[in-house]
């Protein structure tokens, strides 16, 4: 078995949406670079294989898909923050069908762990709008895979700055995925507010944390270990997604919180051990965000060495007030769906 793959293809590089834009080729570029000039023992890597369009269909609306279908071969703008250039369309095929192929890697057990490469990101698309930098949703459509592939109950962990509105859309009344964020917040998009939890049969299955400007790894390990892993233990996942973005790092031009690439392997070395325990490692990582080439390529590197295990990283003490006054109101919010948390 394959310790830990690494789903990448140069088409990702192809997706251009504009020489000013921040979520330009070269993002992608220095990971691969540092990944090969410090490689990582037990990983491997594999071409990535496009999305059909019944894994699209499964969260996107008829009428995004002929949208976007529609963009491919043009240069385009679908608004102030997203724009196609010819070859976006097929890369974004592309990225969905790598993050499918990484559930069945993992879910089929030829692969213990796995790390979408790709671009555009995913996280902001809803079921039926493309925006924020990304076109379908990458991780929604993986834990729909997840889920016909087997797993009863699938966690997405989003530890991106911003706050994954589109996959919180995608499954807001739904309790056999539960979407967790932790993100900078007020911020871009504006959604990820405590009391936002899902509805209906979903409720308590949207755990969000907005957390102050200037939030650190120390600020962050509280969060895992009093709201996101005992939140994670109770529901007990069949596989964990990670919407891996890195803008929460200090050197981010976009996002305002200040932590290091070690903050990123102790939030990755925290879902590794969790999915050692509920699950047999199974674990999938998936690039969201991220526009400091430096903090974004020492941070993927941290990561996969993680989940190599090559390494293991721990959170320093020392929440700041402003931060757990933050945790507290997300634990108040969901207590009363979450007996582990309290009463
Ligand atoms: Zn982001």
């Amino acid at each position: 078995m394959t310790q830990t793959l690494l789903l990448t293809d140069p088409l990702f590089l192809r997706h251009e949406p504009g020489p000013e834009h921040p979520e330009r080729p070269a993002r992608l570029e220095s990971v691969l670079n540092l990944l090969e000039k410090e490689p990582i023992h037990g990983t491997e890597r594999k071409a990535a294989r496009p999305a059909t369009e019944e894994e699209l269909a499964a969260t996107h609306t008829p009428r995004l898909r002929e949208y976007l279908k529609g963009l491919r071969g043009r240069h385009d703008v679908i608004d102030p923050d997203t724009m196609t250039s010819p070859d976006s369309y097929d890369a974004a095929v592309l990225a969905a069908g790598a993050s499918v192929q990484a559930v069945e890697e993992v879910m089929a057990g030829r692969a213990r762990n796995a790390f979408v490469l790709a671009r555009p990101p995913g996280h902001h698309a809803t079921p039926d709008q493309a925006m924020g930098f990304c076109l379908f949703n990458n991780v929604a459509i993986a834990a729909e895979a997840a889920r016909r592939q087997g797993a009863e109950r699938v966690l997405i962990l989003d530890w991106d700055v911003h706050h994954g509105n589109g996959t919180q859309a995608a499954f807001w009344t739904r309790r056999d995925v539960l979407y967790m964020s932790s993100h900078q917040y007020p911020y871009y998009p504006g959604t990820g507010a405590p009391h936002e939890v899902g509805e209906g049969l979903g409720a308590g299955y949207t755990v969000n944390c907005g957390l102050p400007e200037g939030a650190t790894d120390a600020d962050h390990g509280a969060l895992y270990h009093d709201l996101f892993v005992p939140v994670a233990e109770a529901f007990r996942p069949d596989l964990v997604l990670v919407s891996a973005g890195f803008d929460a790092h200090r050197e981010d031009p976009i996002g305002g919180m200040v932590l290091t690439e070690r903050g990123f392997g102790a939030m990755c070395t925290a879902m590794r051990d969790l999915a050692d325990r509920m699950c047999g490692g199974k674990l999938v990582l998936l690039l969201e965000g991220g526009y400091s080439l430096e903090g974004l390529s020492r941070s993927v590197h941290a990561c996969v060495e993680v989940m190599a295990g090559e390494m293991k990283d721990n959170f320093p003490d020392g929440v700041s007030r402003e931060a757990a006054a933050a945790l507290q109101l997300s634990r108040e919010a969901l207590k009363k769906h979450w007996s582990v948390l309290g009463r």
